[in-house]
């Protein structure tokens, strides 16, 4: 029954061609994304419709799908607003009640007498069966289509108002025949087959007109299949291209140096920091440019082991630079790398925004000049400045902002340095494999001794005096207590402010205390000023926006409480808590919210279940799914489209493991079984790998 259309179809070839397509539903499928006949096949349905065999109504079961044919023999407007439509249908055997929520003009088209065949799921009310919403077919007069005899299966489309998931289905399934076509193979089915995988074609016409359930499972891995094999691929041209392309200075690693960067250290590390640091020695002695990724949890001690390297490279006499994403962690790297470093002769220096045109050019021209070593700045400014005297090793702090295309860029422009990326917030593992892939992964997997676990409770903002009251319990006891804000200054929210609780602390609350408050607006010096105080002791009080959210130590503050704390997301809540548990008192941490969407009440229940970022992580990918956790279009993850397959471990080492191999044999994909995946990569991510520059 398929009309072909008189051209031959192309991948991109406008849906206005197809008939039935007019220039009112082509603008309509244009706003859902879809312009072109790829874009129409591409369009993965959300879910699937199942239609149950036909039964009596008798014979239907609750919380199965059921359906049902019979007469309408009465209906009734229960309530207009909401709108409640409810019919009565006999079937010869039993009664049920057909039940539709916010369906307008229900009544012109079931009335007494009218036949119709009903699918959804079965319900009770009122002791008699119920379908709420269910999907109905008018039955003709006297033509009654053909009973349903087995099951079947109708794929829901995401849809809006201008067209629905029922138009877009028919117009897919009418044309399926034809645009299946289209699809490039780009594995042999013998290859494809011993791993369960289908052909991209036999996927895509099981995605769009299953017949069972479990062919869609089967359809959606191998899309996925492929999905991840495509950035395997460019992740393994990518290590190669790395392992075979210019070499980095290997950088010293000698006793006297391992004794020498020790001596700074004012703690024993930890087993996991000795196990990473091996792994960095290991890598940065090599000619091959380091590329490697350290996860570690908050306060695992990322810094001390990013530190050795860096010394490494200082005792080579190259340079080396941190990167932060932020001015103020920035600024934090800055001041605790600066308290390791007070009884050496390293030569340091902060490059960022705050610096004054003058004091900016002198930094600069010191680094051109080598005569500085160790340098920190903001992503922005240390990627701006193309004048490193000879850059040995790059540490970049990167909280997701920094993507594989920034750091290729990096290498290719400071003569390929040593590279180590630092990530405060674990992320599941699949997670990694795709945004980090190209990177080697370290863990730090153990936190310093002496960590408390912390107290997490949740409190209404109606129990905020009750609250106060703890925190003073404590501070009696000569602790310290941070309170964290949203925001600066009045706000059109209504918020709590950071000036506002600071003024409401000194006035009223903790009248009797020495009260500080930071926040993002005050210039450096202000803010560390305070932080210093705080540090010292003199403040008991901390009242502060989210810069205090990384790199601030002090083990006396034992308490935090978080303001609207539904504000915040979860990695941000975890990170920000991470700051108390840190001496060897009890620690708290109070997360005052107002949990009025679910969405925060699960980050405020999260926060209080699970203790590690790892676990934090895997709850905020449920929670906000994939997109949000990274939310970087330089990630790649925007092109897996299955993102309920992410977790599926198995699925992406398979793909890695099979991406890497073909690497391995064909390292620029030239073999002439592999030009259409060659030219697919190449449509994709061109510019960024090094194939671009081949083929
Ligand atoms: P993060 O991994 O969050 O960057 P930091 O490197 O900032 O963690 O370290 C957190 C705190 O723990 C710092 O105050 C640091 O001095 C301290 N620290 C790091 N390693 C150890 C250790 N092995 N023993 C004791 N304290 C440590
Ligand atoms: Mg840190």
């Amino acid at each position: 029954m398929t009309e072909a259309p008189n051209t031959p179809l192309r991948w991109d070839t406008p849906l206005t061609i197809l008939p039935g397509v007019g220039p009112k539903r082509a603008a309509a499928l244009a706003n859902l994304g879809l312009t072109t006949a790829g874009d129409l096949l591409d369009y993965i349905p959300r879910d699937y419709l199942q239609y149950a065999p036909e039964a009596a109504v008798t014979e239907l079961k609750s919380d199965t799908i059921g359906t049902v044919r019979g007469t309408i023999i009465q209906t009734r407007l229960v309530r207009r607003r909401p709108l409640r439509f409810e019919a009565l249908l006999d079937d010869g055997t039993q009664r049920c009640v057909l039940t539709w929520f916010n369906m307008h003009g229900m009544d012109k088209k079931l009335y007494p007498g009218v036949r119709v065949l009903v699918t959804g799921k079965v319900g009770q009310y009122d002791g008699r069966v119920q379908f709420v919403n269910p999907r109905f077919e008018l039955q003709p007069e006297g033509v009654d289509a053909p009973t349903v005899t087995s099951a079947r299966i109708e794929p829901v489309y995401p849809a809006n108002s201008e067209i629905s998931s029922h138009f877009i289905a028919m117009l897919i399934q009418r044309h399926l025949s034809v645009l299946v076509p289209l699809v490039q193979e780009w594995y042999p089915e013998a290859y494809l087959a011993p791993r369960g995988m289908l052909s991209r074609q036999q996927a895509y016409s099981l995605i769009h007109q299953p017949q069972e359930v479990l062919q869609v499972t089967k359809a959606k891995r191998t899309l996925a299949y492929h999905d991840f094999m495509t950035q395997q691929l460019v992740v393994a041209l990518r290590r190669h291209g790395i392992q075979t392309g210019p070499s980095a200075q290997r950088l010293r690693i000698d006793d006297l140096v391992d004794q020498r960067i020790r001596r700074l250290v004012p703690f024993t590390l930890t087993q996991a920091q000795e196990r990473v640091i091996q792994e960095i020695r290991h890598d940065i002695s090599g000619r091959i440019p380091m590329n490697r990724l350290i996860q570690g949890d908050v306060g695992s001690g990322k810094t001390v082991v990013a530190l050795y390297a860096m010394l490494c490279a200082v005792a080579t006499k190259m340079q080396t630079a941190l990167m932060a994403p932020t001015e103020i962690l920035a600024e934090q790297h800055y001041l605790s790398i600066q308290r390791y470093l007070a009884n050496s002769k390293v030569r340091m220096v902060l490059v960022t925004g705050s610096l004054s045109a003058a004091e900016r050019e002198k930094a600069l021209a010191d680094i051109a000049n080598g005569k500085v070593d160790l340098i920190i700045g903001t992503h922005a400014l240390i990627t701006e400045s193309n004048n490193f005297s000879n850059l040995g090793l790059v540490v970049v702090d990167e909280q997701h902002k920094f993507g594989v295309n920034q750091r290729a860029d990096l290498r290719l422009r400071h003569g390929h340095p040593h590279t180590l990326v630092m990530t405060a917030t674990p992320i599941p593992r699949t997670l990694a494999m795709t945004v980090y892939g190209d990177l080697d992964l370290s863990v730090i997997d153990e936190l310093p001794p002496g960590r408390q676990p912390i107290h997490t409770r949740k409190a209404i903002p109606a129990n905020r005096p009750e609250v106060y009251e703890f925190v003073r319990s404590l501070l009696v006891q000569g602790a310290q207590a941070y309170v964290v804000v949203p925001a600066v200054d009045e706000n059109a929210d209504d918020l709590a402010h950071a000036v506002g609780v600071h003024k409401e602390f000194q006035q009223d609350i903790f009248k009797e205390y020495r009260i500080g408050v930071v926040h993002g607006r005050m210039n450096r010096a202000e803010r560390q000023a305070v932080m210093e105080q705080f540090r010292r002791g003199e403040l008991a009080v901390l009242v502060a926006t989210t810069v205090i959210e990384v790199g601030v130590d002090v083990p006396n503050a034992v308490i935090m409480v978080i303001e609207h704390a539904e504000r915040f997301g979860l990695a941000q809540l975890h990170q920000l808590r991470g700051r108390v548990g840190r001496g060897q008192a009890k620690s708290y941490c109070i997360l005052i919210a107002d949990t009025t969407t679910e969405d925060a009440r699960q980050r405020i229940e999260a926060m209080i279940e699970f203790k590690s970022g790892f676990d934090i992580a895997q709850k905020d990918l449920e929670i906000r799914g994939m997109g949000h956790l990274i939310g970087t279009e330089q990630s790649g993850a925007s092109d897996i489209r299955f993102a309920d397959l992410l977790g599926d471990t198995r699925l992406l080492n398979l793909a890695q493991r099979d991406a890497r191999a073909i690497i391995t044999e064909d390292p620029q994909l030239l073999a002439p079984n592999h030009t259409l995946l060659h030219q697919h990569i190449r449509r994709l991510y061109g510019a960024t790998i090094s194939l671009a520059d081949v083929g």
